[in-house]
């Protein structure tokens, strides 16, 4: 049986959202005085929102890197430690701002913002579109956050229902 589905966020929210984050992030980096930042967005799942973001986001030196983070694969639960995969290199010293699709348990954030400090990063702020209201198994909490959603299985927006559907404009969910 199709499990039934339903919009959650439309397209023009999030647009407005993201905006929004733009502006926030962007006196962030003004108010520290950061002018020289590398972004980094975790493929698959952040490619609009990234795309989406970076261009509202002021800072005189911006780079964009991306790696790619996998726990999901093709299952609609979590595969457990997630795989990070992509050129680490020219990290050191730098300011990173993390941009990813959902920060659901925060293990992937978590991987990330270790990795990151390991290979030198001298800063590392996080941004993600979605905040997921399920029990967080890390201590890392969000600075920049767009929506906080119910515990919801959700696609669209770049986000995958088993590695389809990630081309639709508004982000749907799976009814339980
Ligand atoms: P975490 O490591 O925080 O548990 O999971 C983060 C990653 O799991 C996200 O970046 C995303 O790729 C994937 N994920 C978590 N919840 C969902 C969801 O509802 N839909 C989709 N498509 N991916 C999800």
């Amino acid at each position: 049986m199709t499990p039934k589905k339903s919009i959650l966020i439309t397209s023009e929210q999030i647009k407005k959202r993201v905006e929004e984050l733009g502006e926030e992030i962007s006196n962030m980096f003004r108010q520290e005085k950061i002018s020289d930042v590398i972004v980094l967005w975790l493929a698959e799942g952040a490619i609009f929102f990234a795309a989406d973001l970076i261009r509202h986001i002021e800072c005189e030196n911006l780079q964009i890197r991306s790696l790619k983070a996998s726990s999901y694969g093709k299952e609609l639960f979590s595969q457990g430690d997630p795989k990070i995969t992509g050129d680490e290199s020219g990290f050191e010293g730098k300011h990173v701002l993390l941009v990813d699709d959902i920060f659901d348990t925060g293990r992937t954030a978590e991987a990330i913002c270790q990795r990151l400090l390991r290979i030198g990063a001298q800063s590392i702020s996080t941004c993600f579109l979605l905040n997921k209201k399920v029990e967080k198994t890390t201590s890392i909490t969000p600075d920049f956050i767009g929506f906080d959603i119910e515990d919801a299985y959700v696609f669209g927006y770049g986000l995958d229902a088993a590695e389809a559907m990630r081309n639709l404009p508004d982000i749907w969910k799976f009814e339980k």
